[in-house]
């Protein structure tokens, strides 16, 4: 970051001295030093100060730490952070299904939302943009993240306790299982164990209409319609949501394609 602003500086010098060729004393230049020597300490000083604002992140604020992201990004440091994935340009894409346990020593770098929940920082900016816009679909209210990412142990537990819940319920053991299988994934298999998945609540049920007709513009998709269960092997969710990128959520949202279905077509035409 320091090269990029002291070239920046060098290349506004010349014009500088330019302007003043044929003066009897260089003062333009003069001051146009004290300019350099002035911004460069301030560049040390800034750069000084990014350490506090490190440790914030590490904490959890959200703007802090996204503020982080970005100034990484700025310096570059950041490319090779992440990905298991097969194909890095297709982190988006992973699929996690009811056959399709997530990736291998998987590792999502986290980001912690204002209500505690936690997703992947790479979705954090468009899932703020949506929920800030659904606000007109949910009486003005920013809708909550109830559900974001979850680790094995916590999705074990999600599992074991509607186990148990159909169990008491009177239901054998593997009965309670098969049943428990329909709304909450296998360990293993969940998508909110990618940090890529949201269940959002809402002071009204419209605020899921409104997001069926606009999450693809924020790259997510209701990623569980009543009429794709079979593919997806989940009964309608409507709270859970799905981020895979505006291009892919814009094109499953005009075809009325499910994630299942827009792998297998994508596939298909490679
Ligand atoms: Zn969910």
């Amino acid at each position: 970051m320091m090269e990029e602003k002291l070239i920046q500086v060098r290349n506004g010098h010349p014009r500088r001295s330019q302007k003043r060729r044929g003066r009897r004393f260089p003062w333009g230049d003069i001051v146009a030093a004290l300019l350099v020597v002035a911004i460069c300490a301030y560049v040390f000083l800034s750069l000084g100060e990014k350490a506090p604002a490190k440790e914030a992140a590490v904490t959890g604020t959200p703007a802090l730490a996204t503020a982080q992201v970005r100034s990484e990004e700025q310096t570059g440091l950041s490319t090779e952070k992440i990905q298991p994935a097969a194909n890095d340009t297709d982190w988006n894409l992973v699929l996690v299904n009811y056959e399709n346990a997530i990736p291998e020593h998987y590792q999502a770098n986290l980001v912690k939302l204002s209500g505690g929940e936690e997703v992947d920082e790479r979705i954090y900016d468009p899932l703020m943009e949506m929920l800030e816009a659904a606000k007109e679909g949910n009486w003005d209210q920013l809708p909550m993240v109830v559900s974001g990412y979850r680790t094995q142990a916590k999705q074990q537990k999600l599992f074991d306790d509607k186990v148990a819940k159909y169990q008491n319920e009177g239901h054998s053991k593997s009965e309670a299982e098969e049943m428990a299988k329909q709304w909450v994934a296998v360990p293993g298999y969940s998508e909110h164990q990618i940090g890529l998945a949201v269940d959002i609540n809402g002071a009204t049920y419209d605020l899921y209409f409104w997001l069926q007709e606009n999450s693809y513009k924020y790259g997510f998709i209701f990623r569980y319609p009543g009429n794709k269960t079979e593919l997806t092997g989940v009964a309608e969710e409507v709270w859970h949501y799905r981020y895979v990128g505006v291009e892919a959520a814009t094109e499953m949202y005009e075809k009325g394609l499910c994630l299942e279905e827009y792998l297998a077509e994508r596939q298909g035409t490679e």
